[in-house]
């Protein structure tokens, strides 16, 4: 067996027994295996082992990738993005991660008008105030989602966050608590044709926390391909 195949047997386990613990079902859960910077030939490893579900955190990553794998294969766009790389995405990934500026939901609106597709998308919020995070406040979040809520070519599907780095995951639970109450609050406030169902939050370090704090997609990319070398 690879360490691929190794790394999924351990992640899938901790994830079902995250979910046990926590009364959930494993299908609610889906795993996004974060693949940026790892080549193609390590995707197509952890297809075999049946996860094909991909994040990818850079546009020209996911044009290279996604024409050597298979169509079946779905793609996620995790990552910080500019407006103008939007055109490239439509089309190829399922759901946009990191929305969090009117330019880029007008954008995305833009491009999926274009297409004639709509466009699933996650509000991406900075929980924990992180300087160096991108992400909407908490606070303004609702009124970002009442406002893109009126383009018909986006769908607002739920909300992203990225916790902070820490050593010790329990720290993180309060960020993941505080998303999953966020969206219901939004949820709540009836907001025609907002019903959020998706929250993609926990990585690597703090998955079983943000599963047990009802996470839908899990973002794990270390933890199945190893470290990432930035030099290469
Ligand atoms: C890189 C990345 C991940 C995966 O991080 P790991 O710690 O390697 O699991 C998850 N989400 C986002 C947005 C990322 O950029």
């Amino acid at each position: 067996m690879s360490k691929i195949s190794d790394n999924l047997v351990y992640v899938e386990q901790r994830i079902r027994e995250a979910c046990e613990r926590s009364g959930r079902q494993r299908d609610e859960v889906t795993l996004i295996a974060v693949s940026k910077t790892k080549p193609v030939p390590d995707l197509a490893e952890a297809l075999r082992c049946g996860y094909d579900v991909f994040g990818e955190n850079k546009v020209q990553e996911i044009r290279d990738k996604s024409p050597m794998l298979p169509a079946s294969v779905h793609w996620h766009m995790i990552g910080h993005l500019q407006a103008n790389k939007v055109k490239y995405l439509i089309g190829t990934v399922d759901m946009i991660h990191s929305v969090d500026n009117q330019k880029l939901a007008e954008e995305i609106e833009k491009q999926a008008a274009k297409h004639d597709v709509i466009m699933d998308v996650l509000c991406e919020v900075n929980m924990a105030g992180e300087e160096s995070k991108f992400g909407l406040t908490p606070e303004e979040t609702p009124a970002f989602v009442r406002e893109i809520a009126a383009l018909p070519h986006l769908r607002i599907r739920g909300l992203m966050t990225i916790a902070p780095y820490t050593e010790d995951p329990e720290s993180n639970r309060v960020y993941f608590r505080g998303l999953r109450e966020l969206k219901e609050r939004i949820n709540a406030a009836g907001i025609p044709g907002v019903a959020m169902d998706i929250l993609s939050m926990g990585m690597t370090g703090d998955y079983e926390v943000a599963i047990e704090e009802g996470a839908t997609f899990v973002r794990v990319g270390t933890g199945i391909f190893g470290e990432r070398n930035y030099n290469i």
